[in-house]
Order: structure tokens, then C-alpha cells, then sequence
């Protein structure tokens, strides 16, 4: 059993990659920079790496880039895609890698006659900003779909390089005839197996690193094994089709700030709103088409409690 996991030294991509292994397969793996320690150390001394992880340079911006890592796979995972936040150029920093990047993988997958199923790493990001309200008596489900008008009016780059991403995913496949899955995570925490700082595991240590108040934000939270495992699932069954929303709960800031207070009541936390407007509402998010997947989530309390270990074990604490 041979698969494919693109940006493989990423925080997801690391879990997935563990978590494959530890299921017997075979991982091409595809990184940037495969003579970077920091990049493929973690990913070199995982179990079963010896026998069975092969490395392979790609970018996303490099046409064909893929072929050989995806060549002989029957599944793939494609998860590189940029995500940071503080960007200058967000076409050529976060739109270019992530569309051009999503057809660039897509296309590869297409010339190689092994590829069965390609499970793309989107996000909620490409779901649950359509313009209408986020508030505690909505719902959303895998039927909605970001908007991209409202990411560029809000200048959310990130959120519009997923949902120009995923859409362009879906058009490529609808045409190609190309068996895809998505998983649409929220903003993913839990352990760090990589030695660098990912952007979603640096949203909590912001809480942490002596911030006097928290912004006034509403986010979803999931845990990074709930989302590998997703991910393997949805390759792994065969009637797995179509999006699947991760979300465990959607906090407000105040409230990822009293579940750290109650976990660590010796830190120094934030202690105020960094504006008086009132807080941004919750909203629910569905957990009905993740069951079928076999996720039964993790509470968000213990992805909390691991991100900080974790991040205390890396020295970033
Ligand atoms: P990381 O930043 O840890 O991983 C991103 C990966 O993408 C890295 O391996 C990076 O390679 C690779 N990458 C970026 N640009 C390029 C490029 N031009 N060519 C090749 N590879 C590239 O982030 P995450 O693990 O958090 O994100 C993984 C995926 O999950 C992304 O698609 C992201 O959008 C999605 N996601 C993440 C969420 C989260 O909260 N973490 C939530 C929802 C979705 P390198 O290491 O060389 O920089």
C-alpha cells in the first residue's frame, strides 16, 4: 500500500505521515527541502520511517514537480498549501501556491494510472464565510461555501487561497473524472511532532507569551489526530465522498482564555477583551457527516492541554 503526502514536514502532514506508517504504509513524502533537518528530522526518526518513508523534493509552484513522488501511489494526500497570516503580496505568497499548487498536485495525480482517491487538506476557511451571520442559532454543514468577494472586501488572503483552492479542486475533478475528498478543518491543535512553529499551535501561545488582552475572535478548534485520522478514513473507506467540517467546538478568545486558566491557574494569561464591542458571536458547526468518517472528537480541553506541553517541550514556553 503505497501513498503520497505533499508538504509532508507541516504540522498536519507530520501526524498524517505517523499515522500512515503506524497503519503499515508505504509514504512517498514530498518536501521542499528534503537537506533541511528541521524539515525531515521528525519525519526520519518516526517508527516504521526506515523501511518505509521516502522523501522526494516538490514545490508547488514547479510544474510537474510531483510526478515522481505521486508516481505508483494509490493514494494521495495533498496537504502543502501556505498558511500564515502576515503576508505582503498575497497573490504570489498564498493564492499562486495554493491554486496553482492544488492543480499542479491534481494534475500529476491524473497522468499516474495508480492514483484510486486524492484527499485534499481544505479548511473551514473555504466553508463558513459566505456573508451571512455566524451566530449561536446557525449551523453550518458541508453545503455551505466561503464566498470569495467577501474574503477579498474583508482582505482575509489566507481564507481566500483555500476557498479559490478548493473550488478549483472540485472543477479540475468534476472534469478529469478524479475521485477527491476534502477535509475542512478549523484551526487544528494538539501535540507538534516538526521542531518549528506552526501558525495554528502559535495562536495559543499567543495566549501565553504575555499578551495583556486576547482579540475579540470567534474561531473552531479541532484536534491534529482527529484530523489525520480524518484524513486516513477518508481515503480508507470506500464510500467516504465529498467535504467533511472538523470542527470540536467554536470558542470565543475569552473562552480558550478561562480553559487555560482552569488547566495552568499559574500562568500569566490575558486578562481583558482588546476592544469594548460586544463579543463576537459563536455558531454551531455540524457533526453529523464527520461520524460517518468514524471521528468521535477529541475533547478541545485536551488539545489544549497537549498543544501547551508540547509547546513547553520545544522550549517555545
Ligand atoms: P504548516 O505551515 O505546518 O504546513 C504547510 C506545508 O505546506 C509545509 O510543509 C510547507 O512546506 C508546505 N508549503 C508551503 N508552500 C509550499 C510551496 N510553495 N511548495 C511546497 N510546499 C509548500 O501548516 P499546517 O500543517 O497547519 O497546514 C497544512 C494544511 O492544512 C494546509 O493546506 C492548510 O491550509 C490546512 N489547514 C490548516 C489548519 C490549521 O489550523 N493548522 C486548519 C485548516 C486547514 P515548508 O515546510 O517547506 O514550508
Amino acid at each position: 500500500k503505497v501513498v503520497c503526502v505533499t508538504g509532508a514536514s507541516g504540522y498536519i502532514a507530520s501526524w498524517l505521515v505517523k499515522s500512515l506508517l503506524s497503519r503499515g504504509y508505504t509514504v512517498k513524502a514530498s518536501v521542499r527541502d528534503p537537506s533541511d533537518p528541521k524539515k525531515t528530522q521528525h519525519l526520519l526518526s518516526l517508527d516504521g520511517a526506515k523501511e518505509r518513508l521516502h522523501l522526494f523534493k516538490a514545490d508547488l509552484l514547479e510544474e510537474g514537480s510531483f510526478d515522481s513522488a505521486i508516481d505508483g501511489c494509490e493514494g494521495v494526500f495533498h496537504t502543502a498549501s501556505p498558511f500564515y497570516h502576515d503576508v505582503k503580496d498575497p497573490q504570489a505568497e498564498l493564492i499562486d501556491p495554493a491554486v496553482k499548487g492544488t492543480l499542479n498536485v491534481l494534475n500529476s495525480c491524473t497522468k499516474a494510472s495508480s492514483v484510486k482517491r486524492v484527499v485534499v487538506t481544505s479548511s473551514m476557511a473555504a466553508v463558513a464565510y459566505n456573508g451571512k451571520p455566524l451566530t449561536p442559532d446557525v449551523t453550518v454543514d458541508e453545503t455551505w461555501f466561503s464566498d470569495p468577494e467577501v474574503c477579498k472586501t474583508s482582505k482575509m488572503w489566507y481564507v481566500l487561497s483555500k476557498t479559490l483552492a478548493e473550488d478549483a479542486a472540485w472543477k479540475f475533478a468534476k472534469e478529469k473524472g478524479l475521485d477527491i475528498v476534502t477535509i475542512n478543518p478549523a484551526m487544528v491543535i494538539g501535540p507538534l511532532l516538526q521542531p518549528t512553529l506552526n501558525t495554528s499551535a502559535a495562536a495559543i501561545l499567543n495566549f501565553i507569551n504575555g499578551a495583556k488582552t486576547f482579540s475579540n475572535s470567534t474561531f473552531g478548534w479541532v484536534s491534529v489526530k482527529d484530523v489525520a485520522n480524518a484524513h486516513i478514513q477518508a481515503y480508507e473507506i470506500p464510500s467516504a465522498n465529498g467535504r467533511y467540517c472538523m470542527v470540536e467546538r467554536v470558542l470565543h478568545h475569552s473562552e480558550i482564555v478561562n480553559i487555560l486558566r482552569q488547566l495552568y491557574p499559574n500562568l500569566q494569561l490575558p486578562e481583558s477583551c482588546a476592544d469594548e464591542n460586544p463579543y463576537v458571536p459563536t455558531y454551531q458547526v455540524s457533526k453529523e457527516k464527520i461520524k460517518s468518517l468514524g471521528i468521535d472528537y477529541i475533547p478541545l480541553e485536551v488539545s489544549i492541554k497537549e498543544t501547551v506541553e508540547s509547546l513547553k517541550e520545544k522550549g517555545f514556553i
